[in-house]
């Protein structure tokens, strides 16, 4: 096969242009299709003329939804790099810290080698007894003897009461990092794929547990810089062209009237699925993703008359709607009066409406700060409704390489080993292009 080959990547998420940047690195032309009028995918900056209640809002960055990113995205990280996007300036780099603060409950990993720092963050954790400390270390210590591997893929919630996993350190530390890793609750939550995000963050070196938090909008911190990477390398972006259907000719693929030696569909699975339902080599698969199940993600950013700086640049909020309030002012100085309550998975959040939830998320962020604040002078929801596949156990993932000659599938969900996530889709992305360049077997 030409490394030469010209190949068309449909979908500018963050798994289309990392396969983009790759091939381009390796000199091999593309041309990406997105269907929006903006690269990202489902991790952008949106612009908001105004908020609910509040006229011009000119100067703040927002994005379609709060992201976090850990140490361990390796393959993030060095792909921004690749890009000229330096993550030490784009994401501010903090140990792992998760804090309650109206429930008493803290765990901060110390910046001490792996793995004292989890030895020593669990011994000073506040807000549990230190019998609760010594039942968490033996599940660590289960789950590294067997090499993260369960025997079967259960829930996260089996998972945590097969290692008594019952109180506090389950509340405040396993079910948070659950649902926030895998958007998906620990009942119906895939043990496996928490023991591989586990994995990641708990073993290896001390800064895969960092958190990493976005200091601009999302677009620049990837999308944008990709974009500047690969027409500087005579790559093409088409914005606004939507790919309808894939047609087999001869030897290549047909997309939008030209001929492509290769295809990368690296659209979330239900757009995927629509291309690949029309071939008999990829029907099973458009099937397979056809039954996908999803969950939803909200953003709820609050706008207050005043500053309203946060002990720690993401606080729990603990419900009973909201999970994390994140202080806005880390990502941009001026927006010190903003903050963003996250809203993970199906729950009670998504049946009301956006002004019942503002009232309650400032309820709940008063709760969660122990104080009154004044009443928020604007408001502004985003909702999601796919945001990431559910995270179930033994979710079937396809291969990267289809039956069909020349097509690839990328994308956060062919990830096998990975939850929905920003890492997920770069992995998947990454594989695709080596795999085209022949440099190893992609199979997700
Ligand atoms: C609100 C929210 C919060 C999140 N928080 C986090 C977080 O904190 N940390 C984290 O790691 N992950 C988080 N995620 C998950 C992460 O954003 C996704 O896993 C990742 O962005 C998926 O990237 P992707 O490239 O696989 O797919 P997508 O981003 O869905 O990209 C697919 C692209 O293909 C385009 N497309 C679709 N069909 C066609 C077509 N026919 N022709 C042309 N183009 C097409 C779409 O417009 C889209 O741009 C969050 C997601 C959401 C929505």
């Amino acid at each position: 096969m030409s490394t030469r080959s010209h190949v068309a990547i449909i979908g500018g998420g963050w798994a289309g242009l990392a396969c983009a940047v790759e091939l381009s690195a390796a000199g091999v032309p593309v041309c990406v299709f997105e269907a929006a009028k903006q690269l990202g995918g489902r991790a952008r900056r949106v612009e908001f003329e105004q908020f609910e209640g509040i006229e011009g809002i000119e100067g703040h960055a927002f994005d379609n939804g709060q992201h976090l990113l850990i140490g361990a995205y390796h393959e993030t990280l060095r792909i921004m790099r690749q890009c000229d996007a330096d993550p030490e300036r784009l994401l501010q780099r903090r140990s792992l810290e998760l804090d309650y603060p109206r429930q008493g409950f803290r765990i901060r990993l110390p910046r001490l080698p792996a793995p004292f720092h989890l030895a020593l963050g669990l011994l000073t954790a506040r807000g549990c007894p230190p019998r609760e400390k010594w039942v968490a270390v033996r599940f660590i210590r289960a789950l590294q003897a067997s090499n993260y591997q369960l025997t079967d893929d259960i829930s996260v919630a089996e998972l945590l009461d097969r290692h008594r996993q019952r109180e506090n350190l389950r509340r405040f530390l396993w079910e948070p990092l659950c649902l926030a890793a895998l958007n998906t609750p620990p009942e119906r939550a895939s043990a496996q794929i928490f023991a591989n995000v586990l994995r990641e963050v708990l073993d290896g070196t001390r800064e895969n547990s960092d958190l990493l938090l976005p200091q601009t909008d999302l677009s620049q911190i990837f999308p944008d810089p990709a974009a500047r990477f690969i027409t500087a390398r005579g790559g093409e972006i088409r914005l606004s062209a939507r790919v309808e259907c894939i047609e087999c000719c001869e030897q290549s693929l047909a997309i939008n009237g030209e001929r492509f030696e290769q295809a990368v569909i690296a659209a979330a699975p239900q757009h995927a699925s629509s291309l690949l339902r029309h071939h008999a080599e990829t029907r099973d698969i458009a099937a397979l993703l056809d039954v996908y199940p999803f969950e939803p993600i909200g953003t709820v950013y609050l706008a207050y008359p005043e500053s309203l700086r946060l002990s720690f640049p993401m606080l729990g909020m603990s419900g009973p709607l909201g999970q994390w309030v994140f202080d806005r002012s880390s990502q941009q100085p001026e927006s010190a009066n903003i903050v963003g309550c996250v809203l993970s998975a199906q729950g009670a959040w998504d049946e009301r409406d956006n002004d019942s939830l503002a009232t309650a998320l400032h309820d709940e962020l008063q709760q969660t700060l122990g104080r009154p604040l004044p009443e928020p002078n604007g408001y502004r929801v985003i909702r999601e409704r796919r945001a990431t596949f559910s995270c179930r156990p033994g979710l079937p993932r396809p291969p990267a390489k289809t039956a069909l000659r020349g097509l690839w599938l990328a994308g956060d969900y062919v990830c096998a080993e990975y939850p929905a996530t920003l890492e997920g889709a770069v992995r998947s992305g990454c594989r695709v292009a080596r795999g085209i360049l022949g440099e190893e077997e992609s199979e997700g």
